[in-house]
Order: C-alpha cells, then structure tokens, then sequence
C-alpha cells in the first residue's frame, strides 16, 4: 500500500537522516517510512530538506544544508557534473561507489529475489575510474552565432558546449574539438532543431583501445556536405590513429540519432579492438561495449563461471556481435549464439571467422523463440549464457531452461531488480545461485554490472 505524504511541499524536515542511495543516485531518508528523495545526499549523512514534492507513496526534497558529511563526500572532479546529468555519484569517493553498489544488489537480492543469503562478492572496479569510455557521441548545435557541441542540459534540449568530457578516453575530447573547428572554419553549418535545417547534427567517435585506431562518424542532415573533401583532409592530418571516416545521413526530425544511409567516406569501414585475445571488426552501427578494459574482467568472470573443460555445449543468449561467445568457444566444444538484431549477427559471424572459431553458430531471432526451437531440434546446452537487456528475460525463456536444464546458468546483468526477479524463477525451478559478482563498467555513474552463477541441484 503506498502512504499518504505526512510532509508538504514547501516544508522543511530539520534533521533529516539518510540511509541509502536509489539507482539513479539521489539520497532516500524516510518521514514514518514515507521515502523521500533528495539529490546530492549520500548514505549515512544528515541535513535539512526542504520539500519539492509530495506525491502518494513517495516525494523529492532538495538539500538545503548539510550536517553531518559522509566520509565518502568529495568533491566532483568535473565543472560541468550538475548541469550535466551523464553521471550521478561524482560527489562519491569511488570506495564509496563500489560499496554502494554492492549493497544495492545485496538488497535486491534479499527485497526482490528472496534470496537470503546468496553470496554477492564486493564490486570489480578499475583501478583509475576516470576516462574509460572509447565512444562519444555529441550533438552540435548554434548559440548565440557560435558553433557548440557537447551535451544535453539535464532535462531540456538545449546543447552546452564541451571541450572535455572526463569520463571520455583523452583521445575522444581531441577528436571532437578537432571535428568541431574544422567544420566551423570551413563554415558548416550546424544543426537546427526547431527549424530543420542546417547540416551537422552529431559527431560520434571510437577509439579502439587496444589497437588505438579511430573512427569518426560525422551525422548530417542532408547527403550533401559542403567542403566535403577539405574536411576529410584536415581530419586525416590532424587525427592520429584516423582508420575510418564515416557519414551517416538523418533526414528526419527525430531524437534518434542516426539515420538509415551510412557512408565511408574516408579509409576503412570498421576499426578493430581486442578483447583478451579475440579480435573484433567494430562498423559505426555496431554495437560494442563502451569499457573494454572492465569487459574483459566481466567476461573472464563469466567464463570462470562456465567452469568449461572443452566438451561442453554451450548456449550464449542474447549475444550482440557474439563477444562472450567467442570469449566461451576458445574452451568450448561448441556455442551456439541468439540474438534478435541481425546486423549483429552479421558481425558475430564475421568475428567468429576473423578469429579462425569454427566452433560457433549464430542466429538472429528473440532467444525466447530461438531456443525453444533449438531444444525441440535436440540441441541441448551444458552451461547456458545470458545477457539481456534491463528487462530481463522473457519468461518463455526462462521455462525453456528450466525444461532443458543445463547443469550451469551464467546470467550476466546490466538490471540487478531484474535479475533477482529471473534468479527466483530460476530457484523455484531447481536451480540454486551459488554467487553474484558485482563488476564496475561505468564509473561515476550507479550502473551496475552483474555476473552470477547457477548451478543445477542434483
Ligand atoms: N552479450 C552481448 C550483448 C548484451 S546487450 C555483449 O556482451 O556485448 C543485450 C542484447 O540483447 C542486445 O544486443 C539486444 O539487441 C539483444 N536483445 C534484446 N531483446 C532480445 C531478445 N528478445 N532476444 C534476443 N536478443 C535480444
């Protein structure tokens, strides 16, 4: 039953304790059990709120002063953290973001999956939690007569300007400030939202971060680019590592930002980056992990929990360009990989032959018809892989497990709640949850990776 508010908008609570963060960062203190949710407030601290909204069941305060600091407080690095929004928790010492995040997915694993005391490890974390990211992708726009690229103001649509971005590879921030005054010298016109006009709309770049090559994806309007090949130039000579020029054209008036027509216009279509040992093709709509470094930590971890000897069958669900497949066919007998985009297929096979594993099979198709299908067909795994998206698995899959029954389940997650929804279904149907290893792949941030094991009670 959600509760009546006992606070109103305006007031102020004088002493207000806080005892938890919510996953989206904002500081949670209770008035009789109402929760309340106060931005920039940290676990364990005290202050005065004052009340922004009162709604049944919950409200939002804001922090009007504080008493008693965390230990974790610190100051947030980057100047633009508030205006921003793309991370939550930089006013968090990174200790203090690995503990919480291990604490948020102990407690839905107890609040949710009811499961009391499943072993949850404390959070994988980088040992420098700052520019991790290999891609960027930033809107252009006007203000004022000056060609601005950066992001989005919280919760509005007007572009702040932006030379670095610290959570970005270095090399990132100097790809963009060199698309941005290369075009604005040659007078390109950036985009306009409200009327439709103007030719560039976003720069999207990765770099790879093994291989260091690099890709620039210039998002226009309309096909034509004046100056087309001075830009190209210039790019050339003043990027290092520049292996790819690419224009993706988007006529609509969308907030989506890529459109349909994609162009190389310079060098080749795809960069490459390994992960561990396997090599990747990345093309500028593929989809690939923003953190190689930690990905790797996540997919050794899932392999460990696969615990393979070489003669299993295995089943990766949900599989994007196939990396954990291919991460599980080097000691795998065979894997078979599902996932529903089939340009990611397209590259999953392509991965699967660059790195010589013949041992793979990849379909396109939803994994909760896909495997179904496979299973009438005899194809049965040993340890069955999944990675889905935050909602979770579809249920018809998961009853498909629970009739194939392979001895290992290794569920990596991006969604604890969903997690621990799908692990209880999985331990009503025979399964037990031998233990959750929280991995940090997005410092600053509260997102939270998660890779578990479950093994099939005999
Ligand atoms: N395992 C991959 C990708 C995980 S992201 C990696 O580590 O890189 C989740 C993936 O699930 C996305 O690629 C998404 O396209 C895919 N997906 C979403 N719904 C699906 C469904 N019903 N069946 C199969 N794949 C799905």
């Amino acid at each position: 039953m959600s509760k009546k508010a006992p606070v109103k908008k305006n007031e102020y609570i004088e002493e207000a304790t806080f005892e938890d963060l919510t996953h989206d960062g904002n500081g949670v203190t209770k008035v009789d059990g109402y929760p309340l949710f106060v931005p920039n407030a940290l676990p364990g601290e005290t202050g005065k709120v004052k009340v922004v909204k009162a709604s049944k069941g919950y409200g939002f305060g804001r922090l009007a002063e504080l008493h008693e600091k965390s230990p974790h407080r610190q100051d947030p690095p980057c100047p633009i953290y508030h205006e921003c929004g793309g991370c939550q928790i930089q006013h968090m010492s990174y200790e203090g973001q690995l503990e919480a995040k291990a604490k948020h997915v102990r407690d839905v694993m107890t609040r949710i999956g009811k499961l009391e005391d499943v072993q949850v490890h404390p959070t994988l974390g980088m040992e420098e939690p700052w520019r991790y990211r290999n891609k960027a992708q930033v809107p252009v726009g006007e203000k004022e007569g000056r060609f601005v690229a950066g992001f989005y103001q919280k919760r509005s649509h007007e572009i702040i300007d932006m030379d670095k971005c610290i959570i970005q590879y270095e090399k990132n921030d100097e790809v963009i400030q060199q698309v941005k005054s290369i075009c604005q010298r040659l007078g390109i016109r950036p985009y306009d939202e409200e009327k439709h006009r103007g030719t560039l709309r976003h720069i999207m770049t990765r770099s790879a971060y093994e291989t260091g090559e690099v890709m620039v994806v210039l998002v226009t309007r309309t096909p034509d680019l004046p100056h087309k090949n001075k830009i190209i130039e210039e790019l050339v000579q003043n990027i290092d590592g520049l292996k790819s020029i690419i224009q993706n054209v988007n006529s609509k008036k969308t907030n989506v930002i890529m459109g349909n027509q994609t162009q190389v216009i310079w060098g080749e279509e795809v960069i490459h980056d390994y992960i561990g040992d396997i090599k990747f093709a990345i093309s500028a709509r593929s989809f690939y992990q923003v953190n190689p470094e930690q990905t790797r930590v996540l997919y050794e971890k899932a392999l460990e929990y696969a615990d393979l000897s070489g003669e299993e069958t295995v089943i990766d669900a949900y599989c994007g360009i196939g990396t954990i497949s291919l991460f599980l066919a080097q000691k795998a007998k065979k894997v078979y990989g599902v996932e529903i985009v089939p340009e990611a297929i397209e590259d999953a096979k392509q991965n699967a032959a660059l790195n010589g594993l013949d041992n793979t099979e990849f379909e396109a198709g939803p994994a909760e018809v896909v495997i179904p299908n496979w299973y009438d067909q005899g194809i049965k795994a040993d340890v069955l892989v999944v990675d889905p998206p935050r909602k979770g698995c579809d249920e018809a899959l998961l009853n498909t497990i629970l009739a194939m029954k392979p001895k290992k389940v290794v569920y990596v997650s991006c969604n604890p709640a969903t997690l621990a929804r799908d692990l209880r279904v999985l331990e009503d149907g025979g399964y037990v949850t031998k233990e959750v290893q929280p991995v940090d792949m997005f410092p600053q941030t509260m997102h939270v990776e998660c890779v578990t094991q479950l093994v099939l009670k005999v």
